[in-house]
Parts: C-alpha cells; structure tokens; sequence
C-alpha cells in the first residue's frame, strides 16, 4: 500500500527520548514524524513520573522544612491540604511543559502523529489513531514511510500478578493522581519511585510500611549514605521489611490484606497486614514486545529490551533505539544523551556528513538522584562494588556535621562520600571513581561528581578547587581533601 506520510526519520515514543530525538534531528536538517498514542508529548517523565512526583515532592518538603523550623521558634501549625487544589497545582506544571513541547515542535515543522504505532516491514510503520485523555483506538490508520527510525518507546510499571484489580492497589501513575490519603500504606519496592512516592504520602499523614526483596533499602545506592537516610525516615515507618517477598493479596471491605515471605531459605516473614492502599513499585518493564518490531527484523529480548551498540543502532543498520526501552538506568537524562547520539548519527548517515555519523555513547557514568527528604544522589563505584571488583580505594568522607551551612540550615544529617582510586601504581594520586551525598539538595550538587569523573579528576583537582562559602557544595571539596590527606580543618 501506498504511504499517507514520508520521512527521513520516524521516532516511535514522545517521551525525552523521542522528542529530544526529533528535536536534534530537525535541527539537523531532517523531516522528522514522531508516532505517541497519548494526547501529548513528554512520555512518563513529564506525564507521569519525573516532573509530576517532584511537584509533589517540592510540596512535601516545604512541608517537612516548616515543621523543622518549629525548632527554630517558629511554628505555622498543621497544614490545611486541598487534594483537589493539589493535583490542580501539579497537572498545571505538566501542561505548561507539555505545552511547551508542542510549541517545541511545531517551531521544528516536527509532524506529530497521535496513535498506536507498529512496523509494519523495514520502511514502514502502521498508526491506528487513538482520542481522549487515553489510548482509546477509533481504528483509523495511517502508514508512515520511513528511511531511517528510532523506537522510543519507553517502558511501563510491573504488576505482581496475585494483586486484586482493586482502586486501593496503585501504580506509581495511580499514586501521582493522589485521589486518598491512606492512613496506612505498603510501598511494594523499596527503590527510588517507591520510597519517593512514599515519601509525599507520609508527609501528607500516612504511615508507612515498605517491603523490598534484597537486603537493603534503595539497591545501588552506597550503604553509608542509605544509613544515614533509613535514620532519618525511622519516624515515617511503621516496618521496613528488607529481604522479605510479597506473596498474596486479598482486597477486604476493611483493606489490602497483603502476605509476606521470607526472600531466603530460613528467613522469617512478617504476618499479614491490612493497608488502605497498596503502591507496587517493583520495577518497569520496556516497551519493546508491543511494537511489532519483529515484522522490521529488529531483535527484541525475552523481556522487550532492544539490543543496541555505542551509536544506539539495533540489529537492523537503519533502525536505533533509546532511553528505556534498550535498558538500564531507566532515567530521563540517559535517554535524552542516547537520543542526541541517535540522531546525530542517522543525520550525518544520510547527509554524508561523516563527523556526525561517527558520533558514540560513550558516557563514562549516568547519575542517579532519590528526591527523598533528605536527598540521596550517587554516581559512578559504590564502595561495595569497588570492593567486588577488586578495586583499591581511598575514601573521603565529610559529615554534614562539620559544614557550617547544613547546620545553619538545621539540616546537619548529611554526608558527602567520594571515592579515588588507590593503586599503587597511582601514587597517591589516584582518579575519582564514584561519589554520593546524602542530605538536603544532594541531587542538585551530584553533576559535580560526574563531572570530575567523566574529567578524570583527582583529589587534589577537587580539594583545591574554590567552593563558595557558605554552601552544601563546599562538602565536596573537603570530602576530597580528606581523601588526600590535607584537611585540618574538620574533627
Ligand atoms: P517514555 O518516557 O516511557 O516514553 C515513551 C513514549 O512512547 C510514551 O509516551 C508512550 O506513550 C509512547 N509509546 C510507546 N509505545 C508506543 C506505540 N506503540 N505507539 C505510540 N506511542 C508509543 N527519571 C529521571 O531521570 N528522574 C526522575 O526524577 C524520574 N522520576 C520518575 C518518577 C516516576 C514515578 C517514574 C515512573 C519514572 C521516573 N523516571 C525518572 C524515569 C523516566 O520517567 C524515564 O526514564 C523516561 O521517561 C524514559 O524516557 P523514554 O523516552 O525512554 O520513554
């Protein structure tokens, strides 16, 4: 059949994969078509995840630093919460962000296509136009023609498959609607998007129990920091129930009762407990087995990951693939990097540009950020994985303690963490390998650490480095110079 549509390039998924994708392309030169079934551009993360949990977040913390201040002779009493005004607040942030794509695009003459898209061979793709506020099909197709294409299509929240089809059970989607506020909730995963809708939840007047398969809260993250973090947030937890399994739910007239076991052989589990709402957050699962991509010869993995090399290009030479749905991290800032790479590679392909098209990935590390209260952000070796791999380390490690903002600011829990190299052969002069931070704006002082590592810094580069004064930040520099040695002037 003949095409409806021709392009150069057809990003399939109009999250920040896909539109910073198109977007590069078009500023490239390319006529571009991007394929999303859902009425706008932004995907989960301005949709449903990154930008929605952090305006509540914001709303949380604010709330969380005023009782703090009580200490501080200043009290502004219990919050009167509107939910209805709330989610108004925060649907708002999305559709001026949302908004903001759209005009994005159109200044780009990038051609949006709203439906539900799949190959149709090599050079083609079928879009059944979808309506509403969902993806509710009409059945009208379009086939758009295409020389070269990046899937995009992002990845959705796992559920278990013994939990009741009930209002009270929730994804982290259902959670952000934020239509009750449970008196007592089980987070189900105790990793970022579970512990960060959490914690709104609790700030917002529930009580918390959060159940996790391995043996520690927020895996991957370094133990030092995720100590410090669990002793802040005992007050919010009722149970915290490490290595235990979740294995049965009921939906009663009184609650979610949810049963546990233990992870490993000989461990004990909890008993059963009821909760007024449950939240699974046990992981996302990608995209790729529902785009047809077998009919374009694209090799997709038993769980609907793409296979990709250093310039995002699956299997088949002219077809890519970003962000989600080729794997871990699952962040928004690693699919936009991958998209820009993809895109600059498909232009310089067809233009003949070989600069472009000699464009890799070739981050060295991609941070991660919890915006819990307070923060935990981490980038590069833990201090277990260095041990794992044999690595020799020299460690600097600054408390909060000693950081004359954190205590100005009443925040004085933290701790900043970096890590250098330490073989012998380095001289003592070892580069950083990894960082984290644990406190107030930890996510915000992160991009530091990456980029002394993607620079090949070492201690001294960081520790002689000016930080202004008074700020959060200074605790990098000193970490770094505890590391090395030189520091008088910290207990
Ligand atoms: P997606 O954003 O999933 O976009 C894929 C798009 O493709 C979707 O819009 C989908 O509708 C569309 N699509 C899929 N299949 C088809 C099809 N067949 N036809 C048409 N359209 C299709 N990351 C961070 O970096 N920082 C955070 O703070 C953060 N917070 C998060 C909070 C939550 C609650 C969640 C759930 C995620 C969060 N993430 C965060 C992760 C982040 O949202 C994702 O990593 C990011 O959205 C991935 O981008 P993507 O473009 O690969 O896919």
């Amino acid at each position: 059949a003949a095409a409806d549509l021709e392009c150069d390039l057809l990003v399939l998924g109009g999250g920040p994969g896909g539109y910073s994708a198109a977007f590069r392309a078009a500023d490239l030169g390319l006529r571009v078509v991007i394929v999303e079934r859902y009425a706008t551009l932004g995907g989960v993360c301005l949709n449903v995840g990154c930008i929605p949990s952090k305006a509540l977040l914001h709303v949380a913390s604010v709330i969380d630093e005023a009782r703090h201040l009580a200490r501080a002779g200043v009290d502004f009493g219990a919050p009167k919460i509107d939910l209805a005004a709330l989610r108004g607040h925060k649907e708002k942030i999305i559709g001026k962000l949302t908004g903001g794509l759209a005009a994005m695009a159109k200044m780009r003459k990038v051609t949006t296509v709203r439906g539900y898209g799949a190959f149709v061979d090599a050079h083609h793709v079928e879009v059944e136009e979808t309506t509403g506020a969902g993806q509710q099909r009409t059945g009208n197709k379009k086939r758009i023609a295409f020389k070269k294409a990046i899937i995009a299509a992002g990845s959705q929240a796992l559920r278990l498959p013994f939990m009741p089809e009930d209002p009270r059970v929730l994804d982290s989607s259902g959670a952000l609607e934020l239509t009750t506020l449970p008196k007592r909730m089980l987070i189900l995963g105790g990793g970022i998007i579970g512990l960060e809708m959490g914690t709104v939840y609790s700030t917002l007047g529930a009580r918390l129990d959060v159940v996790e398969m391995q043996d520690g809260l927020m895996p991957g993250a370094d133990r030092d920091l995720v100590k410090i973090w669990q002793k802040m947030n005992a007050g919010r937890f009722d149970r915290i129930m490490l290595q235990t399994k979740t294995v049965g739910a009921r939906a009663t007239p009184e609650g979610i009762e949810v049963t546990f076991a233990a992870a490993q052989e000989g461990g004990s589990a909890p008993e059963a407990q009821l909760y007024d709402l449950v939240l699974q957050a046990v992981g996302r699962a990608p995209n790729g087995r529902k785009i047809a991509a077998e009919k374009a010869g694209v090799t997709v993995t038993q769980r609907g990951f793409i296979e990709v090399d250093v310039q995002m290009r699956s299997n088949v030479a002219h077809i890519f693939a970003i962000g989600d749905v080729v794997g871990q991290p699952m962040l928004a800032h690693k699919a936009v990097h991958e998209a820009h790479v993809a895109a600059q590679v498909i232009a310089g392909e067809l233009q003949g540009d070989k600069a472009l098209a000699s464009t890799a990935f070739d981050a060295r590390v991609i941070p991660s950020v919890a915006y819990t209260d307070p923060e935990v952000a981490w980038v590069g070796l833990t201090e277990d994985q260095a041990r794992a791999q044999g690595i020799k380390v020299r460690k600097g490690l600054f408390p909060w303690t000693a950081s004359g903002r954190a205590i100005a600011n009443g925040r004085d829990e933290g701790c900043t963490k970096l890590l250098f190299d330490d073989a012998p052969q380095a001289h003592g002069h070892g580069r950083i390998l990894g960082g984290g931070i644990v406190g107030t704006h930890a996510g915000d002082m992160i991009g530091e650490i990456a980029l002394a590592i993607e620079m090949g810094a070492d201690a001294l580069d960081i520790g002689k480095t000016i930080h202004p004064h008074p700020t959060l930040g200074e605790s990098i520099g000193m970490a770094a110079e505890i590391a090395h040695g030189s520091c008088t002037d910290v207990p």
